[in-house]
């Protein structure tokens, strides 16, 4: 299969190319050519397949003209080996637990995959490929671990000095090997404009081969509509509508559940949880789509004004607005009613949420409410572990947060970054020297 570039001022390309340059020379984002339905028998017998069995299945169809079936059973092995369990709050509200991987977020779905097939390109080559990333949080470590010891390959992490909390700072400067924190005096948009211009500097292209570990890389989208597949699997009672409530940034993790649909997942609803970056919200109200700077909020991860997958989502239902509005539900919620979400969910089902996954249970709640549609499979994804916002939960609960032993291991690690100031100049000599 070809991906192609949503802008579509460049010819198709190999999926090894499409993940290796991460964004088109037009400056589109990949799509694959088509989206393969499955057939009514693996959705029929869903419930008998593991978590990694539905990925053979998902996946093989986009990339078995350039991975053997053997090559990615193995990449999938090696990726996702962590559990996706499915809680169940009451007879209809569920939580898809998506933060078991190494770093306590979802984010280690997409970036253990790319990792992985990255690597499987480059073996037997004595290229060097070097991933820069631009983090303020997740991202960083998500990429970082993923590549963690991967031979050919150097990750360059690109962070804003203080402006990451303790924990996530040591999350992403305690790994050491291949991976290199630079620790950057300045803010995060100072960090993606260096990236960017590294990427658009010729020199240094003509050296390095540079490569982006960015969440829009198209080997990073395609393992994130697997966990919609399993859910669907785990529910019980298939007969009932499912509705997915999905806490949104970029629209990565949306974009994910409407491959799964395309391929034939049955799904009567998706909802995008916003908090007060509503710029998606307001595209559904209006059709109007005005990105604006960025608010910052407790839900951090979501602090997007301009989600680059937007344009996905709109190239994969032809620029089709009232179908796109039909499909999605979406509100938004301030930082207040997301404290409100995290004790409410506490207090009626015991269960400790993260502010992401709150904003999804408030963004559920609502839509129950405005559609009385009888029982329903409502599934939260609920995408980081409550310990990576301990100070939010604690406050908002009054009870201690257990750090899981992952977490714990590299808080009792030292610090390893490089201090860069924020002109390209001081990043340009360090590649150039690496
Ligand atoms: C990245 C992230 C999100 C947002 O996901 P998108 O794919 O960018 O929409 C939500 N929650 C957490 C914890 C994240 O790390």
């Amino acid at each position: 299969m070809k991906f192609y570039s949503t802008n579509k001022k460049t010819v198709p390309v190999s999926f090894e190319t499409a993940v290796i340059k991460g964004i088109a020379e037009d400056g589109g984002l990949y799509l694959p050519g088509s989206f393969p339905v499955l057939k009514d028998d693996f959705f029929s017998n869903i419930e008998q397949f593991s978590f990694n069995e539905i990925a053979l299945e998902v996946l093989n169809p986009f990339l078995k003209d350039e991975i053997g079936e053997d090559d990615l059973k193995k990449i999938i092995e090696r990726a996702f080996n962590f559990t996706t369990p499915l809680v169940e709050l009451s007879d209809d509200l569920h939580v898809l637990e998506l933060f078991h991987g190494p770093t306590l977020a979802f984010k280690d779905f997409g970036a253990r995959f790319m990792a992985q097939v990255l690597s499987y390109f480059l073996k037997g080559s004595d290229k060097k490929i070097y991933i820069l990333v631009a983090t303020s949080g997740d991202t960083g470590s998500a990429v970082a671990n993923g590549f963690y010891n991967l031979p050919g390959i150097n990750v360059i992490l690109l962070y804003p000095s203080g402006k990451v909390s303790a924990i996530q700072e040591k999350q992403l400067t305690t790994f050491g090997k291949n991976i290199t924190s630079l620790e950057v005096n300045g803010n995060f948009d100072d960090c993606q404009r260096m990236v960017k211009q590294a990427f658009s500097d010729k020199d240094l292209n003509e050296k390095l081969q540079l490569s982006s570990g960015n969440s829009i890389n198209i080997a990073r989208l395609l393992p994130q509509s697997l966990y919609y597949f399993y859910a669907f699997a785990l529910v019980k009672n298939k007969q009932l509508p499912v509705v997915f409530s999905v806490p949104c940034g970029n629209l990565g993790n949306l974009t994910g559940a409407l491959i799964a649909k395309k391929m034939g997942l049955p799904v009567a609803k998706f909802i995008a949880g916003l908090n007060s970056n509503s710029v998606f919200y307001e595209y559904l109200q209006t059709g109007q789509f005005n990105p604006r700077t960025t608010i910052r909020t407790i839900s951090n991860a979501m602090d997007v004004g301009n989600p680059s997958n937007f344009f996905r989502i709109k190239e994969m239902f032809n620029n089709d607005y009232e179908l796109i509005k039909n499909i999605i539900f979406s509100r938004y919620f301030s930082d207040e009613e997301t404290i409100g979400g995290i004790k409410e969910v506490h207090k009626m089902f015991g269960y400790m949420i993260d502010p992401h996954g709150a904003v999804g249970y408030l963004a559920l709640k609502e839509f129950l409410q405005e559609n009385k549609s009888g029982n329903i499979n409502g599934i939260i994804l609920e995408t980081a572990h409550p310990a990576k916002f301990m100070d939010v939960i604690e406050g908002a609960i009054g009870e201690k947060i257990i750090i899981p032993e992952r977490l714990k291991s590299c808080l009792g690690k030292e610090k390893k970054s490089t201090k860069i100031s924020s002109d390209f100049y001081e990043l340009n000599e360090f590649l150039i020297n690496y």
